[in-house]
């Protein structure tokens, strides 16, 4: 296996004074890993310098993947839904047809935020389900020679997450310690994210908030050193996705409807609690959006 790095770059959310994190996914040469088609990581941030503070926005087409390594958020959704989530537990939104959510640090956090949002684009079959939230604390642990693991989304090392997939996939946060032999699906391809620590992917330094992307055909990845990576993969998404803003859909005319049920207080619902006005969504460009296929051509 080659293994082939794509480095995130830094991003503000809400601005250039805004919360830091780095983006992995979409990058311009690899669009999605599996299903995979967004990753942002952050921190550690201290929260006395750094909160998180996202008010009210519409997601459609899409779950978000809320994994913490440190520190609490706060989500809030059109469904009612409150839930406080925390290392090792997983926060997972399903959008379908529409939803709207905030998420912030909570008011008696202390101490530091670290940790990754990841979205997971739906199939055709499946974009349209209604919304759904759903809280894990109790997640699968594998233990390998080197590794334990934990598995967020689809199966790992034959252990199978409770969480609700829509398509084959894996999400697992693995915590190295020496060498390990990861087992991967030979039917899938898979990225690795570097968490923390000092660690090596099939040789290949694996930079903290960076990506290294496995092709898929190959049955397991050797990796080493001391430290937490995210393993992400699945069979290869092959419908070709316009993504825009908070919106992962298939065609221009979507993404408009979208934007526009928002501005109109249409679809979505509210979000109910104190995080102040919702986003408001940003102008569409001049031009058409594009369906993109998941590799540049
Ligand atoms: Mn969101």
């Amino acid at each position: 296996v080659t293994p082939d790095l794509l480095p995130g770059h830094p991003v503000a959310l809400g601005g250039t004074r805004g919360f830091a994190v780095t983006r992995t996914l979409p990058h311009r040469e690899r669009r999605t890993v599996g299903a995979w088609c967004f990753a942002d990581s952050y921190g550690p941030h201290d929260v006395r310098d750094a909160r998180m503070r996202v008010p009210a926005h519409p997601h459609i087409g899409l779950q978000t993947v809320s994994w913490l390594l440190a520190g609490e958020i706060e989500h809030r959704d059109s469904l009612g839904s409150r839930q406080l989530v925390r290392p090792g537990e997983l926060n997972l939104m399903t959008a379908g047809r529409g939803i709207a959510h905030s998420e912030v640090t909570p008011a008696d956090a202390s101490g530091h935020l670290h940790g990754v949002q990841l979205w997971v684009a739906l199939p055709a079959g499946a974009r349209d389900v209604a919304p759904a939230f759903a809280h894990h604390a109790d997640l699968p642990t594998v233990r390998l020679p080197g590794a334990t693991a934990v598995v967020i989304l689809g199966r790992f090392a034959g252990q199978e997450s409770p969480a609700v997939a829509y398509t084959p996939i894996v999400g697992a946060q693995v915590t190295v310690s020496g060498r390990a032999e990861l087992p991967l699906e030979p039917g899938f391809e898979h990225a690795v994210l570097g968490l923390d620590g000092a660690l090596t992917v099939a040789g290949t330094p694996l930079p903290t908030d960076g990506l290294v992307y496995l092709a898929d055909g190959t049955s397991a990845v050797t990796v080493s050193g001391t430290g937490r990576l995210l393993l992400i993969g699945g069979e290869p998404f092959d419908e070709e996705l316009v993504m825009w803003w908070n919106f992962v859909g298939r065609s221009h005319e979507e993404i408009a409807a979208a934007r526009a049920d928002w501005t109109a207080g249409a679809r979505f619902g509210s979000v109910p609690g104190p995080e102040g006005t919702p986003l408001p969504a940003p102008e569409l460009p001049g031009v058409r959006l594009r369906p993109r296929p998941r590799v540049r051509t």
